[in-house]
């Protein structure tokens, strides 16, 4: 089937994103085409909005809409407690718990030289840079339970054992290989409780 150059264009465009193969695509695209112009407005608006009001909070490096972000900014939040989780979404997973009452580091992902993802490409320095200020008691490692977050956060605790400060790994109480941001929250607030020295 010959498809004209905008459908092409959008079908080009949305095949960008993760988990969007050539026949969803299509589907997605044909889908807008057949609806009210309403669903294209809104969706287009709602993107455009996201890219400009959602930015990175610059001591914890959460998504947020205004920097330094509601959890970095709380008094009542332990400050020489940090957790440091892979990515945003991990974050919300600790925070469900309820458990926590600490502070956060986003570090942008795990170590994957098979992806590209080298110490450069995590915000390990700037949490580097957070522990060097001091009143930093503990950092408490919750980077998910797979190769990839456990050599994460081997890395990350060798890189900051000089500083002094108690060094914890989340407990194995997290199945293996899977995700901090798909487990439920008994999981993870256990997981958290049961930390031991890295
Ligand atoms: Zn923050």
């Amino acid at each position: 089937m010959r498809i004209s150059a905008p459908i092409e264009r959008l079908v080009a465009a949305l095949r960008r994103l993760p988990g969007i193969g050539e026949k969803t695509a299509q589907r997605l695209a044909f889908h807008l085409l057949s609806s009210p112009e309403s669903l294209s407005t809104e969706l287009a608006e709602a993107i455009q909005r996201m890219k400009r009001e959602i930015v990175l909070c610059s001591e914890c490096f959460d998504l947020t809409e205004r920097s330094p972000c509601p959890l970095c900014s709380d008094p009542s939040r332990v400050a020489s407690l940090i957790c440091v989780v892979e990515e945003p979404a991990d974050l919300a997973s600790v925070e469900r718990t309820g458990r926590f009452r600490g502070r956060y580091h986003v570090l942008g992902g795990a170590l994957s030289p098979i992806d590209g993802m080298g110490p450069g490409e995590l915000r390990i320095a700037e949490l580097e840079a957070r522990i060097a200020k001091g009143g930093i008691d503990e950092v408490i490692l919750a980077t998910n339970p797979t190769a990839e977050g456990d050599a994460t956060a081997h890395f990350v605790a060798d890189r900051l054992r000089r500083h002094g400060v108690r060094l914890t790994r989340i407990a194995c109480g997290m199945p293996l290989g899977g995700d901090l941001e798909y487990a439920d929250h008994v999981t993870v607030g256990r997981s958290l409780e049961n930390r031991r020295e890295i």
